[in-house]
């Protein structure tokens, strides 16, 4: 078996993934009886925002569900989805090789056979970590194998609440009825960037001179300046290694922390347990568990910070917090608490904010969007402000109203993304979490696509007709049945 592995290219790992796929029955025939708007226009079963990790997992978990009224739409270009090939400046993920997620349990369609088609056992065994262009062709393999249409280029602009369903409205000027909406619209899907707030900075107003770090940056521009960047985790680390390997002549990170956070909690905590059960402990084990993990952060990866120490240029500067940053046509000046440092460029890495007020696209509902600052004491919330803004979601990931009955469609938009980890633990935004994640959503849209429409499901079961014995002496015609027909 094994030389046969190392002897297959990628064309054969398709073939046979194909193969294991047919003997699951997939693609499974779909069961959601069709609705039709006043109209006569069908309605989509499930709309799914976003291709990245996340949304192509939902998307493939779908139609493995029997669930193939739906539509997979991305903003970005084909191959431009989600980090990996856009703002991700690490060479390698930061997770271990044999982590498994997007297959869904399919073990011809994890990252392992994608790669050993390609390298054999040998090349499988000799790999450290997986390259980060590598894991965004893997995804798209995936993708390909499972026949998962994917719409690039289309992006959802806003969805509101019909009268039956909800309407969203595309980039393509479509306004799409829709049963049921996923939001895997990535790790700044739930908010957006994180500026931080000094007296002289507008992020609205940065002159070309600052960047959030994960921005698509052109590094060309800054060959032999001197940037500052703000943070001290890993993209603010990769950035400011990405910025002296492509010629700046200094790159300091800044951090108000006295060292580097040490222990990447969240490591310690993915394993199915954790990952299954989080989301079943009451509300003050899961504030409880997340507010330490917030305040605790992650240590950048020891491979991005072996990177940049060999790096000449490169500083850390602890327990030096900035204090104001003000930006000119020729660059920055910037007062920390122990100096006024001047910069060609800075960069900002201080990650993303999860407020749901920001989605542009939820607008119609931002105002009744619970969050978990309305379950909390007003002083448990006021101490965790950050926290607080996490959206409260039931068990299918689904949105929940402040003031019931005021925003009837809400519950029908489930946050596929990061903004989830509060109410369900990591499940929709690292790796690791995937496995849990995906089937979870997928059962809970199942669930409720099944409970609407459970009157036309019965009525069927009561018309079914299946001449099961037919070929034998014993068939009854149906208008000659006793009892139940
Ligand atoms: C730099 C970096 C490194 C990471 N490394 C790791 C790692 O090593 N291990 C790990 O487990 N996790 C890692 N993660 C975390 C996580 O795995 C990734 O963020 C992953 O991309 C999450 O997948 P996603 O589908 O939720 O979001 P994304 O991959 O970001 O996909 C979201 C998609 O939604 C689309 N979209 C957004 N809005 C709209 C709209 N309105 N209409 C249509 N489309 C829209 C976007 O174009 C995007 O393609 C990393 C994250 C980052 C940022």
């Amino acid at each position: 078996m094994a030389d046969l592995v190392e002897s297959e290219g990628l064309a054969e790992a398709e073939r046979i993934a194909r193969r294991d796929l047919a003997r699951l029955n997939y693609p499974a025939a779909n069961w959601v009886p069709e609705r039709l708007t006043p109209d006569g226009r069908r309605v989509l079963d499930v709309l799914v925002v976003g291709a990245g990790m996340c949304g192509q997992t939902a998307g493939w978990n779908l139609l493995r569900e029997g669930i193939r009224n739906i539509r997979v739409i991305d903003q970005a270009p084909y191959r431009r989805e989600g980090p990996w090939n856009t703002t991700a400046r690490m060479p390698i993920l930061r997770s271990p090789k044999h982590l498994t997620g997007p297959d869904l349990g399919v073990p011809s369609l994890t990252f392992r056979a994608w790669y050993e088609a390609q390298h054999g056992l040998d090349g499988w065994d000799k790999l450290y970590k997986v390259k980060r262009l590598d894991w965004m062709d893997y995804l798209l393999w995936v993708r390909k194998v499972v026949d998962l249409p994917v719409e690039n280029g289309v992006a959802l602009q806003r969805v509101e609440p019909g009268e039956r369903y909800l309407e969203a409205t595309l980039s393509t000027g479509e306004r799409v009825h829709v049963r049921k909406l996923v939001l895997a619209n990535g790790r700044d899907g739930a908010g957006g960037f994180k500026w931080p707030k000094f007296p002289s900075f507008d992020p609205n107003d940065r002159k070309g001179k600052a960047f959030h770090t994960l921005e698509e940056i052109d590094f060309g521009t800054f060959a032999g300046k001197r940037i500052g960047v703000l943070g001290v985790l890993a993209t603010a680390v990769d950035n400011a290694a990405t910025a002296l390997e492509t010629g700046a002549r200094e790159a300091i990170c800044y951090a108000r922390r006295p060292h580097l956070p040490q222990v990447n909690k969240s490591k310690g905590v993915s394993f199915a347990g954790f990952q299954r059960g989080q989301a079943m402990l009451d509300d003050d084990w899961r504030w409880k568990i997340y507010t330490y993990m917030l305040a605790a952060g992650s240590p950048p990866p020891h491979e991005s910070v072996l990177r940049v120490q060999k790096l000449p240029g490169f500083g850390f500067r602890f327990a030096e917090p900035w204090l104001d940053v003000m930006i000119d046509s020729d660059g920055v000046t910037v007062k920390t608490s122990k100096a006024i440092e001047r910069f060609d460029a800075v960069l900002m890495g201080t990650g993303f904010d999860v407020d749901m007020s920001r989605r542009p696209e939820l607008a119609a509902f931002a105002d009744n969007i619970k969050t978990w600052g309305d379950t909390r004491s007003p002083k448990d919330a006021n101490a965790n402000a950050e926290a607080a803004l996490y959206p409260y979601l039931g068990p299918g990931f689904e949105l929940r109203e402040k003031a019931l009955g005021r925003t009837p469609r809400l519950g029908d938009i489930h946050l596929f993304n990061w903004g989830s980890i509060l109410s369900q633990g990591a499940l929709a935004g690292d790796i690791p979490g995937l496995f849990v994640g995906s089937p979870r959503l997928v059962q809970a849209i199942s669930h409720s696509l099944f409970r609407a429409d459970v009157a036309q499901h019965v009525e069927n079961m009561f018309n079914q007709e299946d001449p099961e014995l037919a070929p034998t002496d014993y068939f009854v015609p149906r208008d000659k049945r006793a009892g139940t027909l």
